[in-house]
């Protein structure tokens, strides 16, 4: 019988799912039990061709309707989102083993807050009008053309979502290709928007591997790439799109602080270490894997975080109770436990977690160690899975100093009853997306992205906006025109 996760077809394109079985399979493997759910197939050439030429297309009747009519169909599609939350959490869920406990409030929903979002921007994104004593310049938002979305496999439906949404705002057309790991979210991102009224073609789902990805950043008719995914695939992309004089958005990875002074609340920096370390089994980019805590409260800091850790819930994803799920894939589950193994060889003290949790699937306890130096494995590189590392730290500027020495600048945190302290310290932290006294939310009103390795460009609020379009001046000369001969 067929799995309910299997989708019609592998991909979406020009209003309807296309299939071509000459591509390779790409097996969909439930990560909770290891059992294979459903195949896709890579996009053949064929079908690169026939997306980017539908969406080029597309792009020009998209453009010419109002910001409000395009603004209308992203608001209906956020509604028809929201009203199927359940099932498509459930499908979420499938797709990259988060459980549904995470997936209902978390994926779908946040997907839908950024349609909504954008479409409420899309009639509002008008130009300046520059008076010059009797002339003037008018400026006008243009959009930039064919977009190329590519997604990580932590956040399918929102990252589909946090690209599609801004990109049709301003009328761009997308191609967007998932992650070959998590390839059915962005199938029913592409299915919701025609049923809201999107025009055929103007976003496009294709599936495949980086060869495919690719293809498309490379085709000289995609005027805009926007990338979710590691630092080397990123330099990549960057650089294939810079060959091209392409636009770019690059959303990469972190290796994050979050610092803890002396003064703060305990539960408070715990549960924000929790949710910067553990949420989606540690699958998140802007993670604040590298806590310093200030010495005078190491001690009892560490022992909450293991008393609260010993509370997860790991276990069947589908199951509402459980609070934490497998890794994506074997593989990232390899990955993880070999950095696991890195941390215990370079002497790091194991606090709690450290082993693959005794069940079917791809579990791996959430682990927490402490005595964790700046030179070790485990806290310069991205493990991208539930580890935890703890520094010890005794003064600000050098917990400031020792935060920003990495190539990565996502996200940072503090902790701390000192608001200005806090401000200070967040103003000298190198990164993008910062928080005060929390950590990890993203509402989509919020700037997303990072400095230095960790990206180029904004996702989400109305940064996103200047990175889907371009903006036209244009010189109105009321007189004669003044010559040299
Ligand atoms: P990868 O960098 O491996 O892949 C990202 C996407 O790029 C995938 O769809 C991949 O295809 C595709 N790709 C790979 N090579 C190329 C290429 N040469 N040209 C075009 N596309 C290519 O990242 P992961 O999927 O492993 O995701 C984890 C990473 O993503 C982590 O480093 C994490 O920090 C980062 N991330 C960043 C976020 C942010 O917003 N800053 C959010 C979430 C994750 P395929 O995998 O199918 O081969």
């Amino acid at each position: 019988m067929t799995h309910p996760a299997q989708p019609k077809a592998s991909h979406f394109i020009n209003g309807e799912y296309v299939e071509d079985t000459a591509g390779t399979p790409i097996p969909v493997i439930y990560a909770a039990t290891g059992e294979q759910i459903a195949t896709v197939h890579a996009a053949t050439p064929a079908i690169v061709e026939q997306a980017l030429s539908t969406a080029k297309a597309a792009q020009k009747e998209w453009a010419k309707m109002t910001g409000t009519e395009r603004g209308r169909v992203l608001r209906r599609a956020a509604d028809i989102m929201r009203a199927r939350n359940h099932d498509l959490s459930v499908l979420e869920t499938y797709d990259t083993g988060k459980p549904l406990q995470e997936t209902l409030v978390a994926d779908a929903t946040s997907g839908a807050d950024a349609l909504e979002y954008f479409g409420g921007l899309a009639a509002s994104l008008t130009g300046e009008h520059i008076p010059l004593g009797e002339d003037w310049v008018y400026t006008k938002r243009e959009p930039l053309g064919m977009c190329v979305g590519i997604g990580a496999w932590n956040y399918p439906t929102q990252i589909a979502c946090w690209k599609g949404a801004p990109a049709l705002a301003c009328g761009n057309s997308m191609v967007f290709k998932p992650s070959e790991t998590t390839p059915l979210c962005a199938l029913k991102v592409a299915e919701i928007l025609i049923e809201a009224g999107a025009p055929a073609g103007v976003f496009n789902v294709v599936q495949g591997m980086g060869e495919v990805g690719g293809a498309l950043v490379t085709d000289p008719r995609v005027d805009k790439v926007s990338l979710t995914g590691s630092v080397p695939t990123g330099k990549k992309v960057y650089a294939a799109a810079a060959a091209g004089m392409k636009h770019v958005t690059m959303e990469l990875g972190g290796k994050s602080p979050l610092i803890i002074f002396d003064d703060a609340d305990v539960d408070n920096a715990v549960g924000g270490a929790i949710n910067g370390n553990f949420y989606s089994s540690g699958q998140v980019c802007s993670n604040g894997t590298r806590v310093f805590v200030q010495k005078g409260i190491k001690e009892k800091f560490l022992a909450r975080l293991a008393e609260r850790t010993g509370n997860a819930v790991i276990g069947d994803p589908m199951d509402e109770a459980t609070s934490f799920g497998p890794m994506v894939t074997e593989n990232q589950m390899n990955i993880v436990l070999g950095y696991i193994e890195k941390g215990k060889e370079e002497g790091a003290r194991l606090i709690c977690g450290g082993n693959r949790a005794d069940k079917d699937g791809y579990f791996i306890e959430p682990t927490v160690f402490a005595d964790v130096t700046d030179d070790m494995t485990i806290a310069r590189e991205e493990i991208f899975g539930p580890v935890m590392s703890v520094l010890d730290f005794d003064t600000e500027e050098e917990v400031v100093a020792r935060a920003n020495d990495t190539e990565f600048g996502l996200s940072a945190g503090v902790f701390t009853k000192d608001f200005t302290r806090a401000h200070r310290v967040i103003g000298n932290l190198e990164a993008g997306s910062c928080f005060i006294n929390s950590y990890n939310d993203a509402p989509v009103e919020a700037p997303f992205g990072g400095v230095k390795a960790s990206g180029v460009g904004r996702e989400n609020s109305k940064e996103a906006i200047k990175h889907f379009s371009q903006v036209k001046s244009v010189y109105v000369r009321m007189g004669d025109v003044e010559a040299a001969f």
